[in-house]
């Protein structure tokens, strides 16, 4: 049996930042993590692996796109095996690395699987591990579909899919939201003939479809099929391949060499028994928790995808430092973020914050859009990539930034001035009169400014009716 002022159970991007947070703090922190490797999926088999593939992807798109530019650099030869090693050292040290924070902090990490057996104590494989105060951030699991068969080893899903087993002739991927387009960059790229199938009538279903579009319109031409609006009905092994039937309005029933399964992720809230500790749990495994990240249960916090959505590794690691702090007796800490970011690394990137239009119209919000569409920007059009568009969502009257939205190669850096704006209580005035660096790509949300605040100068003048 042992002892921890602090338990925090699940090492990924929420949990070893709260465990290294409240170490710093001064508390004697015990870490739990069933895997040999910190870092959770997001390090092992999620953002961390997808990034370094994705960057794979881009290289070969780039020099494909070079062609209409002049040069011409003939077909790749790409070799999996080194691929594979360049993305699985990028994961070894920043795992490596984390093992080696835990030790300067003196984070005891104990490695097994953990169960809640009373409101100061859980078992970790048989282990009898006891707490004073506890955080849960044992993260969320790929939802599966009926139908499929997930065991099959022609079916993937987003921790397979990264082992990069083999580049198929025909691959299906069924869920047309971040993980499905992010895999599907990287295999059509490597040079699998992609079809998409999306439950919704859109991809990327939490987007506006504004900044969709771009994206839509450049992987349509590359892939085989995009088919919206349909339900995969079952996949049956068929000889080597797999036989895939679709839903009513669906396409006729058609043969793939592999099929990744992304349609989502699911809280792990109930896999915990978190009922012995009294905690209670809402609906899809997630567990309800207020301001501080506290359950019900005032010594037990939970944070990351166990509390819900966005299940996004930045909240998480947001969400972290505030248990941390909140478990170490500070009573300020709150996590209360005005906008968060969503990012997908697709190419184009799509990438937003704070209030989207689609929301605004849902929830009444008058709001004015600024839009900047790159094909008036020089750095976009000499970089070849002018389908990219940068918007703000104002408040109507005030000038209030309340939303950002941007496509375009680089979006997922270029959202955290957004962000910074929004957090900062910026309105478009500030923002038109912030000189950027020309010629960028990240002038293109000054401008975007600009536009709703109607002082823009870099696009057609907008016609005014006579008095
Ligand atoms: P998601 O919710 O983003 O997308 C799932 C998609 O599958 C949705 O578009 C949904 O409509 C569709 N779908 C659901 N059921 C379906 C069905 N039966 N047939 C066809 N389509 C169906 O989920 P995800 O892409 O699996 O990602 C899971 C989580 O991981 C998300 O919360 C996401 O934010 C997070 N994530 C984030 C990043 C990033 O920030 N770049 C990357 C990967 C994952």
């Amino acid at each position: 049996m042992s002892r921890a002022q602090l338990v925090v159970l699940g090492a990924g991007p929420g949990g070893y930042t709260a465990a290294f947070r409240a170490a710093d703090l001064g508390l004697d922190v015990t870490l739990v993590e069933r895997h040999e490797r910190l870092g959770g999926v997001c390090l092992n088999v999620g953002c961390i692996p997808s990034k370094a593939l994705l960057h794979v992807a881009k290289v070969l798109a780039e020099a494909e796109d070079a062609a209409a530019h002049g040069i011409a650099f003939g077909a790749p030869s790409i070799d999996l095996d080194g691929v594979r090693a360049f993305k699985d050292g990028a994961v070894d040290r920043l795992t490596g690395g984390l093992g080696q924070m835990a030790k300067g902090r003196k984070v005891t990490v104990v490695r097994g699987e953990a169960r809640f057996t009373g409101a100061h104590a859980m078992e970790v494989d048989g282990e009898r591990l006891e707490f004073d105060r506890c955080i849960v951030a044992a993260g969320s699991h790929a939802v599966r579909l009926p139908g499929i068969p997930a065991e099959h080893p022609r079916v993937l899903d987003s921790t397979s899919a990264l082992d990069l087993a083999d580049v198929p002739e025909r691959l299906l991927v069924v869920g047309g939201g971040i993980i499905g387009l992010e895999m599907a960059t990287v295999y059509d790229a490597l040079g699998s003939a992609v079809t998409v199938v999306e439950l919704q009538d859109g991809l990327i279903p939490g987007a506006d479809r504004d900044l969709v579009k771009p994206l839509h319109k450049r992987i349509s031409g590359r892939y085989a099929a995009i088919h919206l609006g349909t339900a995969v009905e079952a996949v049956e092994p068929d000889g080597e391949a797999l036989r895939v039937t679709f839903g009513e309005g669906g396409p006729e029933p058609a043969a793939f060499d592999r099929v990744l399964v992304a349609v989502g992720r699911r809280a792990n809230g109930d896999r915990l028994g978190l009922d012995a500790a009294g905690v209670e749990l809402g609906a899809r495994g997630v567990v309800p928790v207020d301001r501080q990240m506290r359950t019900n249960v005032p010594h037990i916090f939970a944070i990351g995808d166990l509390v819900g959505e966005p299940m996004l590794a930045h909240k998480a690691i947001h969400e972290g430092k505030v248990a941390a702090e909140a478990a170490a007796g500070r009573r300020d800490a709150a996590f209360d973020p005005v906008a968060i970011p969503a990012v997908a690394y697709t190419d184009p990137e799509l990438a937003w914050a704070g209030l989207t239009e689609t929301q605004a119209a849902e929830e009444g919000v008058t709001v004015e859009v600024g839009r900047f569409p790159w094909s008036a920007s020089g750095r976009a059009l000499s970089s070849g990539r002018p389908d990219g568009m940068t918007k703000w969502i104002v408040e109507k009257g005030s000038g209030r930034l309340l939303g950002a939205g941007i496509v375009g190669p680089h979006a997922g850096e270029l959202i955290a001035e957004a962000v910074l704006a929004m957090e900062t209580g910026a309105d478009v005035e500030d923002l038109g009169l912030t000189i950027h660096p020309h010629p960028t790509l990240s002038e293109s949300l000054g401008i975007a400014a600009e536009v709703a605040a109607g002082t823009a100068t870099d696009l057609p003048p907008v016609r005014r009716r006579s008095a």
